[in-house]
């Protein structure tokens, strides 16, 4: 057994976090540092605010008189349309909470295909609902276009959600995890504290409501956003500070080459496209 070495590890508990972003400046030694985020991390990682998705529903009730109608058993069909949604917001106050919050909240958004919560796709799962109301408040319908009706409403649904799944990057948690983890050593390096700010005024915060806590949680989670939308420009490729668009056909991100002769497709699904056309104009 090994007595002889007492490691010592930063002791981070009951401390606030702009507390260990000073202890981090002030320590010279890597070591120490390397310690200082690793406990951080740690903290981080065992918080009990969890990402959580969970399954929501578009409900309604079509009234009994009208279950026993044609219409009324289409519309029924359709009576609890679900989606998936995800916790955003925590009533925790401390800054382990609100960083995972946070952390969680970006890779809920840029990474998981499964949550679409776009205006373009919650206006049209929630079309049956409405068209119910419609109905029962006076609206006609016949049996055969409200059937294709809603038919070509729900596979626009899908055909949407597809869309906005496939611009998510395919990262697993575990992935995100360790890409983050250099971001806030990289953060806690750059930390410029609140009291440093000689000219206060420039900041666009009250700084009465504003603790120096406050102001040292809003600035990694202002950062972390900031290096995943540079991650993300890496991740497809293209450089910074140019304009960029999405590929319609595979939703990666691309240059915005020409305004004047716009292109839809990145190269990869140009060619594709153009296989298909190809082969189709053989076998034809
Ligand atoms: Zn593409």
């Amino acid at each position: 057994m090994n007595y002889g070495m007492v490691k010592r590890m930063y002791d981070i508990s009951d401390k606030f976090l702009y507390e260990i972003l000073d202890d981090y400046k002030e320590t010279i030694i890597d070591k120490e540092k390397d310690d200082i985020i690793k406990e951080f991390m740690k903290l981080i990682w065992s918080s009990k605010n969890k990402r959580s998705t969970y399954k929501k529903d578009i409900r309604f009730s079509v009234s009994k008189s009208l279950l026993s109608t044609e219409i009324g058993q289409i519309f029924n069909t359709y009576s609890d349309v679900s989606y998936i949604t995800y916790r955003s917001m925590t009533k925790d106050t401390d800054f382990v909470s609100l960083i995972r919050q946070k952390i969680n909240n970006i890779y809920t958004n840029l990474c998981d295909g499964n949550v679409c919560l776009k205006k373009e796709y919650m206006d049209l799962i929630k079309q049956p609902k409405q068209m119910y109301y419609r109905w029962k408040s006076g609206e006609e319908y016949d049996v055969t276009t409200l059937t294709s009706q809603i038919d070509n409403i729900i596979a626009d649904s899908i055909n949407v959600k597809e869309k906005y799944a496939k611009q998510k990057m395919n990262i697993s948690w575990n992935a995100y995890k360790k890409l983050i983890a250099p971001y806030f050593k990289r953060m806690f390096e750059n930390f410029v504290p609140l009291e440093d700010f000689e000219d206060k005024s420039h900041l666009t915060i009250d700084i009465n409501t504003w603790n120096e806590d406050n102001f040292a949680i809003a600035y990694l989670c202002k950062g972390l956003d900031g290096y995943m939308r540079n991650y993300q420009k890496e991740y497809y490729g293209v450089k910074r500070n140019k304009p960029i668009k999405r590929c319609l056909c595979c939703g990666d991100i691309m240059y915005d080459k020409d305004k004047t002769k716009p292109h839809k497709y990145c190269d990869k699904c140009k060619k594709e496209i153009k296989n298909i056309k190809n082969k189709s104009y053989y076998s034809n």
